[in-house]
This record gives C-alpha cells, structure tokens and sequence, in this order.
C-alpha cells in the first residue's frame, strides 16, 4: 500500500490519470503535489477539444493532517467515481474538497 498523489480527468465514465508517490511529490507549504499538470495529461492522452470544457480534479497529500485531499469537480463528487479514484491513488485517510482550479465549463457556467 503507497499512496499515490496526481492530476485526473473522468472523461467518458473513464478515469484518466498520473500518479506519483509521496517521495517523488514537490512540497508546496504543508502539501505534496505531483507536479505532473493537467495539460501534459491532456496532450499525453486526450487530445480532443480544450481540457478547461472536461471535468477533473487532483490528489495531493496534507501533511499537517496526514491524509489525500481529493480536489474534485462538483459535477464528478459521486461516489462510485470517488470510490474509483480511492482505489486508483490507493487512498486509505482522504477528505473530498472543491477548489476553483477544478471546474469544467458546464460548473463555470
Ligand atoms: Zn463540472
């Protein structure tokens, strides 16, 4: 069992993602982050369209809590997507958290 800490996008009922353990995440004040971004996802592995139109959301690790905060979209916070990304982070303590960076157009609009 490792964390694991990175960008997604659910697209198409898909999870699509990169991860990278705690040991390899940049610290940010009491956070690690993946520094991998949403648009090398994007060119990585999508390709179509814009990526801000798509939802998405990113895990990073709270270190003054020891836990995964799961930054989501308002229009993916359902819990069978939750669960896949538990699953998919290998996620044990996390809190589920909204933030302005992770909002597809629909949510913007
Ligand atoms: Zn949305």
């Amino acid at each position: 069992m490792s964390v694991q800490i990175g960008p997604f996008f659910y697209i198409k009922n898909k999870l699509i993602h990169n991860t990278c353990s705690l040991e390899k995440g940049r610290r940010q004040a009491d956070k690690l982050d993946n520094s991998y971004s949403h648009e090398q996802l994007w060119d990585d592995h999508i390709r179509f369209g814009e990526y801000i139109d798509y939802p998405r959301g990113r895990v990073v690790w709270d270190i003054t809590n020891n836990r995964a905060i799961i930054y989501i979209d308002r229009c993916i916070n359902k819990p069978e997507i939750i669960s896949k990304i538990k699953v998919t982070f290998e996620l044990q303590n996390y809190t589920v958290a909204y933030d302005d960076h992770y909002r597809c157009r629909n949510c913007v609009e």
